[in-house]
């Protein structure tokens, strides 16, 4: 579903990502782990080409993403993101935050689209919530309902980056159990976490980076168990 091969992105003479090949197959479930400033988000944000790279290739259920390139649209409409910030229209409903994606951009009737986006909503457990304005919900909430807006637009892989480091700890398991779920039902993901109970329960592999490069790739239980590298050891210490 996503194949990263040989990726290496600078800013300027400053090196990024370096080397990074990474294969994320259909219903695989990843999770990225590593050092404030390792490369994390540049990582995902490359795959959606919201960051270009310089060498290397990123290909999206078969389709190679390039800096610049046409159609990119196309390939996003697959890509569904979480920040850690929510990004919702704050002057919006919650229903029309997620009907205007399938609206705009999928070319899907009202009807349909508030159908689906409903469909969503009771999926977050959040359905109650619909005609209020994103200012009205706790951080939680707002989190996720970004997570129903990105599945309304029915992507093929979610990609997630730190979704709950910005909320308040009573907040974070509500999001957790959210995408959770969302593993269950066989979506592919890949998502930047700290959570490592969720990296546990969840993740098919636990990749960890380190200073733009991928240090280690394991199994969860492997990875938490007996890090092979200095660099994981001391990461996971310091998160203890
Ligand atoms: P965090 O855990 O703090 O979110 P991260 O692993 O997501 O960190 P990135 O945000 O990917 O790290 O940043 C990787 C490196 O690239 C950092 O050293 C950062 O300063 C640098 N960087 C990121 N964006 C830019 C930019 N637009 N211009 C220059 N340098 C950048
Ligand atoms: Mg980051």
């Amino acid at each position: 579903m996503v194949e990263i091969s040989g990726l290496c992105k600078w800013y300027d003479d400053f090196s990024a990502l370096y080397d990074i090949s990474l294969t994320v197959a259909e219903g695989e479930k990843v999770v990225i782990c590593g050092p404030s400033g390792s490369g994390k988000s540049t990582l995902i944000r490359c795959i959606n080409q919201l960051e270009g790279h310089q060498q290397g290739s990123i290909r999206v259920a078969g389709q190679e993403v390039r800096p610049g390139m046409k159609g990119i649209e196309a390939i996003r409409r697959e890509v569904g993101m979480v920040f850690q910030s929510f990004n919702l229209f704050p002057h919006m409903t919650i229903l029309d935050n997620l009907t205007i994606g399938p609206i705009r951009n999928r070319g899907m009737g009202r009807a349909a689209a508030r159908a689906l986006a409903m469909e969503y909503l009771n999926k977050v457990r959040i359905s109650e919530q619909a005609d209020k304005y994103p200012p009205q919900l706790s951080g939680g909430q707002q989190q996720r309902v970004a997570i129903a807006r990105a599945l309304c637009m029915q992507p093929r892989v979610m990609l997630f980056d730190e979704p709950t480091s910005a909320l308040d700890p009573e907040m974070i398991a509500g999001v957790l159990e959210v995408m959770e779920t969302l593993a269950r039902d066989g979506m592919t993901m890949i998502v930047v976490t700290h959570e490592m109970g969720f990296a546990r329960r969840v993740a098919d592999r636990v990749v960890f980076m380190d200073e733009g490069e991928i240090v280690e790739t394991a199994p969860p239980e492997a990875f938490f168990s007996a890090p092979r590298t200095n660099r994981a050891k001391l990461f996971l210490g310091q998160l203890l």
